[in-house]
């Protein structure tokens, strides 16, 4: 595994019985966005690259021009950057392939998944 990249949003160190448990937040709104399980390992390093590899990256996007991780609702999948760097214009109403209607920000269609496209492109 290749460990170089080591850029993670802010999180917060919660102790547990079994282990500590990361919460990462969006770099954009401050939101929690999860908390990991309890995690054990040898060094709180290695602990917070288990807990951003393996159940917090999954949850965040990063944006290609300023580098913040931030999750889905402030994350322009159409340019692979965050809503601070690149505003919707356009977000998409309807899922092109199964016509449900899309009520807010999301990347894949939640009923046939889909992955939507933003207008004009
Ligand atoms: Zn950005
Ligand atoms: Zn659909």
């Amino acid at each position: 595994m290749d460990y170089q990249v080591r850029k993670i949003p802010s999180y917060r160190v919660i102790a547990d019985s079994g282990g500590s448990r990361y919460r990462f937040f969006c770099d954009l709104s401050g939101a929690a966005v999860c908390t990991t399980n309890p995690i054990r390992a040898l060094t709180a390093d290695e602990e917070l690259t288990l807990a951003w590899e393996r159940e917090g990256k999954e949850r965040f996007n990063m944006c290609t021009r300023c580098g913040k991780w931030v999750c889905n609702a402030m994350y322009n999948a159409d340019v692979l950057e965050c809503v601070d760097c690149s505003p919707w214009e356009d977000p998409p109403r309807f899922c092109q392939e199964c016509g449900a209607i899309i009520s807010k920000s999301e990347t894949y269609c939640p009923k046939c998944g889909a992955l939507l496209r933003y207008g004009g492109t």
